[in-house]
């Protein structure tokens, strides 16, 4: 079977360095869809961040075969009906700063009035070589913050206040990130299901 390599659906270089980290175990190169030569017209139309996350590897694994990881993630506020969830990064439109979305997640929490409680979630799909599909899901749990904080990290980790820590996701280290996050646990979660496929092929 075609199990040399892992291509992970995704042209962020600093998402492949977190993904390479978490995955070296496996003893397979992991190289981005770039580097694998795919680049594929991807229409992430889903419902859920699983559904675009199987289109993702689906879409990658049509141009290369074999082993194709993609994920999707994204902040879910309980307050507001789940949003921003699968359109966190188009939340406002893409080119908006996030800045300008995060002190509007505060308010919106705000005027709601009642529980703060959010998380990142994420889920991570693997299209293996005969085609099957696993997927893996975890979340990062926290509530949303009275004001951004932190400088680490990206996106909506100003405002995801995490109590255990009693700080924001930008406050902490990225080893402290890697520990805790949706994307670190499911990744986990996916690397300990694909030991097992791979262990199962080489017999
Ligand atoms: P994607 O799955 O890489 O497309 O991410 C979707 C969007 O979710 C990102 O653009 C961010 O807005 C948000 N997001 C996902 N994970 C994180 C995180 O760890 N910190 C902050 N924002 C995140």
């Amino acid at each position: 079977m075609n199990c040399q390599r892992i291509v992970f659906a995704t042209g962020n270089e600093g998402k492949m360095r977190e993904i390479r980290e978490i995955l070296k175990d496996l003893k397979l190169p992991v190289q981005s869809m770039k580097e694998a030569g795919a680049d594929p017209e991807i229409v992430e139309n889903g419902a859920t961040f699983e559904e675009n996350a199987v289109i993702k590897a689906r879409a990658v694994w049509k141009e290369t075969g074999g082993i194709v990881l993609a994920d999707d993630s994204g902040l879910v506020v309980d307050c507001l009906g789940g949003e921003p969830g699968i359109y966190s990064a188009r939340y406002m439109g893409e080119d908006t700063s996030y800045e300008i979305k995060n002190q509007n997640i505060i308010d919106r929490v705000n005027q709601a009035g009642g529980s703060r409680s959010a998380r990142f979630q994420c889920v991570i799909a693997a299209v293996l070589p005969d085609g099957e599909v696993l997927t893996a899901e975890a979340a990062m749990e926290g509530e949303i913050a009275h004001k951004p904080a932190g400088r680490g990290g990206f996106g909506y980790d100003p405002i995801l206040y995490i109590p255990e820590f009693g700080a924001t996701s930008a406050e902490l280290s990225m080893e402290q990130k890697n520990q805790i996050s949706h994307r670190g646990k499911a990744l986990e979660a996916m690397k300990n299901r694909l030991k097992r496929y791979l262990e199962g092929e080489k017999k």
